[in-house]
C-alpha cells in the first residue's frame, strides 16, 4: 500500500481569515485570545480538510512565518528582544515586524522599540521569511510549547499528525551571522536541542517527523555537506522516525549524500527531480521510505493523473509499502480552494487545481495504486478529459502567436545605433539639464482613486465617469510635477491597481481568480494572475492615458510599462511550455505597446523589470541560461525604437554585483535603481564594472514616511558620482510613490529638485 501525506497547507485561509485576524489584533481591535482562537479554528479546519490523508502536517501553521516559529522553538531570539517580559506572542510579532499590537505596546516603555527582523525570499518562491540571526555566542534552548500544543490539537481531531520542522542544517543555512562568524560552528550547540525536541515528540507518541532540508537542492560546499552527516548521525538514535524532506529542485551531487544519511525516509520533489528517482531507489537502504512529490505544489494546474500513474505504478511495484506520495512541496504556495471561483470561466476552471483539489488528486493516485485504476475510473476519465481539453484548446494555442515566436531573430532585440549615437540624438530632442530629475512612475493611490475604482467595478460609475475621475488625477499629478520643477514627468499610474494585473487584464491569454491569494509575508498576500494561453495584445493598453497626460504639459512625458520578465515572474505560468517561450510572447506583446507609444509621440518610455532578479534559479550553474533569455526578452520588448526614443528601465534593488553584465546587456538608455537606504554602498558593483549607460540611483527611500533633506540627497549623489561619471547620473526616488501620501511626497520631491539644482551649480 502506498501512503499519502502532505508537507504543509496554506495557513492564510480560503478567505484570508488569518490576514484579517492578524491585522485586527495589531490595530488593537481584538484580543490576543481572539487571535489565538482564530488560529486554532484555521488549524482545525485545515486538518479536517486533510483528514483523509494517512499523515497530515502539524506545526506548519504559523502566525507570521514558519522560520520565525522555528527560531522561537530553538530559543534563538535576537538579543534586542530578550528582555521583553510581556506575552511570547507579542514578542514574536516584535521580531517579525518591529512591534506588536497597539495594546501589546504597554511594554514599549520598559522594553523599548526594536528593529524588525530582516526578511528575504524563501528559496525561489515569492514567500518571504524572517532571517534567523546568529553570532559567535548564540545559544539555543528548546521551547516545545507551540509544537506540543498543535500536535495535541490535531490528535484531538482524530487526524494522524506528522510534525513538520526545519532541519538543523537548513536552519543555519537560512540565517545570517551578524558578526560574520562561522554559522556552522553553531551546529554542535544546536544538535542537542534538536535531539531533545525529537525526544519530546517520541514521548508524545509521535511516529514520523518531517524534517525539512531544502538546502540540499542548492550548491553546497564540502563543509556544508559534512554538516549533514554530523547532524543526522547525531539525531539517528532518537525514538521517532525521520522523513527528510527536500523540495524546489534536484539534489544532483547531493543525492548520494541524502540517500546515505541515517534517516527513515527521503522526500524528493518529483516535479523538478523526477529523473533522480531511479538513483534514489538504487541508493536508499532497502528499509527506507521514498516519498515522491508527484503533484506540483507550486502551480495551479491539474495534474495529468493518468500519465503520473504510468511511472508511479512501476515505482509502486518496486517499492510496495515503502512508497509514499505527496505534493512536491508545501501547498503554502498555492491558493486554497478552486470551488470558490464562481466568476472564473468554466472551461479554464476545469483545467485548474488549488490546494484542496490537489489533495483530491493525491487521493485518486493513492486509490489507483492501492486498489487499481478501475476503482477510480470515473475520476481518471474526468481528469483525462480536462487534460485533453486544455491540450487542444484554441484558447490556449494561437497559430499566429506561435508563428511570431518562430520569426524572432537576433535583430529584433538590437537597437539601431550604439548608445553614444542614441544619447546625442536623445539629448537634442529632450534638452535636459545635467542631473535630470524624474520619478519612477506611480503617484499616491489616494482614497478618491480607490473609491472611483470600486464604484466602477460595482457598476455605480460608468466608463466615462471612471475615465473622467482618472483624468482628474492625472492632471493633478502633472500640475504637481510642473510646480515642483521635475524634468521628465509621469502620468502617475492612477488607473492601475497593480503593475502586473493591469497588463494581464488587457492581454489575451490571462485569467484572474477572485480568491486565489497566496501568502507573500506575514499578513500580506498576492493574487497572481493566471497565464494560461498564448499571449497577444488585442489593442493598445496605455497609449490613451499617456497621450492624455502628455497633452497637459510641454515637458517630456514618460510612458510607463511593465516588462515581460516581471509580468512572468509575478504570474502563475504555464507548465506546458518553457518559461522562456511565455516570456518571449509577453515581450512581443509589450513591444507592440512600446512602438504604439512611440508612434503617439512619446519620447521617453520606461519598462519596469522590478522582478528580474527574483527569477534567478536556485543553482548558480543555471543563472546564465535564465539571464540569457530574460535579457533577450527585455531587448525584444524595448529595442525596436528609434535612436531618439529614450528607453528607461527600473529595478527595485541594486544588488547587481553578480549580474551587472546582464543588466548592461539589456542596453536600456537609463536605469533607475534602489540605493538610498544603503547609503549608495550598493553601488559597489559599479566600482569594477564600467556600466556604459545612464543611471538614476534612488535618493529617496519611499518605504519610509521620512522626508529626505536636500543636503542628504546632495550627499548621496556625491557618493554616486564617485563611482559613476556625473554626466550620466539622474536624480530620482528609489521606487514608485503609490503607497505614500501627497503630503509626504511633495516636500520630499521639492528637496530632491533643489538638490539637483545645487548639484548643477557646483558642477
Ligand atoms: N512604475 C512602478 C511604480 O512606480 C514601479 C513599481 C515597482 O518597481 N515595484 O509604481
Ligand atoms: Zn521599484
Amino acid at each position: 500500500m502506498a501512503t499519502t501525506h502532505n508537507l504543509g497547507f496554506p495557513r492564510i485561509g480560503a478567505r484570508r481569515e488569518l490576514k484579517f485576524a492578524l491585522e485586527e489584533y495589531w490595530k488593537g481591535e481584538s484580543s490576543r485570545e481572539q487571535l489565538k482562537a482564530a488560529g486554532a479554528a484555521l488549524r482545525a479546519r485545515h486538518w479536517n480538510d486533510q483528514a483523509r490523508l494517512d499523515y497530515v502536517p502539524a506545526g506548519d501553521f504559523a502566525f507570521y512565518d514558519q522560520v520565525l516559529d522555528m527560531s522561537f522553538t530553538l530559543g534563538n531570539l535576537p538579543q534586542r528582544v530578550r528582555d521583553f517580559h510581556g506575552d511570547a506572542l507579542d514578542n514574536y510579532f516584535r521580531v517579525a515586524r518591529g512591534r506588536s499590537a497597539t495594546h501589546g505596546e504597554q511594554h514599549a516603555a520598559c522594553c523599548g522599540g526594536v528593529a524588525a527582523g530582516e526578511m528575504t525570499k524563501w528559496f525561489d518562491t515569492n514567500y518571504h521569511y524572517i532571517v534567523p540571526e546568529f553570532d559567535a555566542n548564540t545559544q539555543f534552548t528548546l521551547d516545545v510549547s507551540r509544537l506540543v500544543e498543535q500536535i495535541g490539537e490535531a490528535r484531538a481531531l482524530g487526524v494522524n499528525a506528522k510534525p513538520v520542522i526545519i532541519g538543523p542544517v537548513t536552519y543555519l543555512w537560512l540565517g545570517k551571522a551578524k558578526d560574520d562568524s562561522d554559522k556552522l560552528a553553531l551546529l554542535p550547540r544546536l544538535l542537542p536541542v534538536y535531539a531533545a525536541l525529537l525526544d519530546h515528540f517520541a514521548a508524545q507518541g509521535v511516529d514520523w517527523v518531517q524534517i525539512d532540508e531544502p538546502a540540499l537542492v542548492t550548491e553546497l560546499d564540502a563543509e556544508w555537506r559534512d554538516a549533514f552527516v554530523t547532524a543526522y548521525d547525531a539525531l539517528s538514535a532518537r525514538r521517532v522516525r525521520l522523513l527528510l524532506a527536500t523540495y524546489f529542485g534536484q539534489l544532483q551531487d547531493n543525492l548520494a549524500l541524502a540517500c546515505k544519511l541515517p534517516v527513515d525516509g527521503l522526500h524528493i520533489d518529483a516535479i523538478n527531480a523526477r529523473d533522480e528517482i531511479g538513483d534514489a531507489v538504487a541508493h536508499l537502504p532497502d528499509t527506507a521510505v521514498l516519498s515522491v512529490g508527484a503533484i506540483n505544489g507550486r502551480n495551479i494546474w491539474k495534474s495529468d493523473l493518468n500519465a503520473t500513474l504510468e511511472w508511479l505504478e512501476a515505482l509502486h511495484g518496486q517499492l510496495g509499502s515503502r512508497l509514499w506520495i505527496a505534493p512536491s512541496c508545501s501547498l503554502l504556495h498555492v491558493p486554497v480552494d478552486l470551488t470558490s471561483e464562481a466568476n472564473l470561466d468554466a472551461e479554464i476552471k476545469s483545467w485548474l487545481a488549488f490546494a484542496l483539489q490537489k489533495l483530491d488528486e493525491l487521493r485518486v493516485l493513492a486509490d489507483a495504486l492501492n486498489h487499481g485504476r478501475a476503482s477510480v475510473a470515473d475520476a481518471l476519465a474526468a481528469n483525462a478529459a480536462a487534460i485533453e481539453s486544455r491540450r487542444a484548446s484554441t484558447r490556449v494555442h494561437s497559430a499566429a502567436v506561435k508563428a511570431a515566436i518562430a520569426r524572432i531573430d537576433a535583430s529584433l532585440g538590437q537597437r539601431k545605433s550604439s548608445y553614444e549615437t542614441r544619447a546625442s540624438a536623445q539629448a537634442a530632442i529632450l534638452g535636459l539639464p545635467a542631473f535630470p530629475t524624474t520619478t519612477i512612475g506611480s503617484f499616491p493611490q489616494t482614497g478618491e482613486i480607490r473609491h472611483a475604482r470600486s464604484r466602477f467595478k460595482s457598476g455605480e460609475l460608468d466608463a466615462a465617469g471612471y475615465r473622467a475621475a482618472m483624468e482628474r488625477e492625472i492632471t493633478r499629478a502633472v500640475r504637481e510635477q510642473e510646480a515642483l520643477g521635475l524634468d521628465v514627468l509621469v502620468h502617475g499610474e492612477a488607473e492601475r491597481n497593480d503593475m502586473v494585473e493591469y497588463f494581464g487584464e488587457q492581454l489575451d491569454g490571462y485569467a484572474f481568480s477572485q480568491f486565489g491569494w497566496v501568502q507573500s509575508y506575514g499578513s500580506r498576500c498576492v493574487k497572481p494572475p493566471i497565464l494560461f494561453g498564448d499571449i497577444s495584445r488585442p489593442k493598445a493598453m496605455t497609449v490613451e492615458w499617456i497621450a492624455y497626460a502628455a497633452a497637459q504639459t510641454s515637458k517630456p512625458m514618460k510612458g510607463m510599462l511593465t516588462g515581460p520578465v516581471t509580468i512572468l515572474n509575478w504570474s502563475f505560468v504555464r507548465d506546458d511550455q518553457p518559461r522562456s517561450v511565455s516570456c518571449n510572447q509577453l515581450a512581443l506583446a509589450i513591444r507592440e505597446e512600446v512602438l504604439d507609444l512611440e508612434k503617439a509621440g512619446v519620447r521617453v518610455i520606461q519598462i519596469d523589470e522590478a522582478a528580474l532578479r527574483e527569477g534567478l534559479p536556485l543553482r548558480r550553474s543555471q543563472w546564465g541560461e535564465y539571464l540569457r533569455w530574460a535579457v533577450e526578452s527585455f531587448r525584444i520588448t524595448a529595442n525596436g525604437v528609434r535612436d531618439d526614443t529614450q528607453i528607461h528601465t527600473h529595478m527595485c534593488y541594486s544588488e547587481f554585483n553578480d549580474i551587472i553584465a546582464s543588466i548592461a546587456g539589456m542596453d536600456a538608455d537609463v536605469i533607475t535603481i534602489e540605493t538610498s537606504r544603503s547609503d549608495m554602498e550598493l553601488l559597489d558593483a559599479f566600482d569594477d564594472f564600467n556600466y556604459p549607460n545612464q543611471i538614476g540611483p534612488g535618493v529617496y527611500d519611499i518605504h519610509s514616511p521620512n522626508i529626505p533633506s536636500q543636503e542628504h540627497i546632495v550627499d548621496l549623489m556625491r557618493k554616486a558620482a564617485e563611482r559613476i561619471p556625473a554626466e550620466r547620473l539622474w536624480v530620482n526616488p528609489d521606487c514608485g510613490l503609490k503607497t505614500r501620501q501627497w503630503e509626504e511626497v511633495i516636500p520630499a520631491l521639492r528637496n530632491m529638485v533643489a538638490a539637483a539644482r545645487s548639484l548643477r551649480q557646483s558642477a
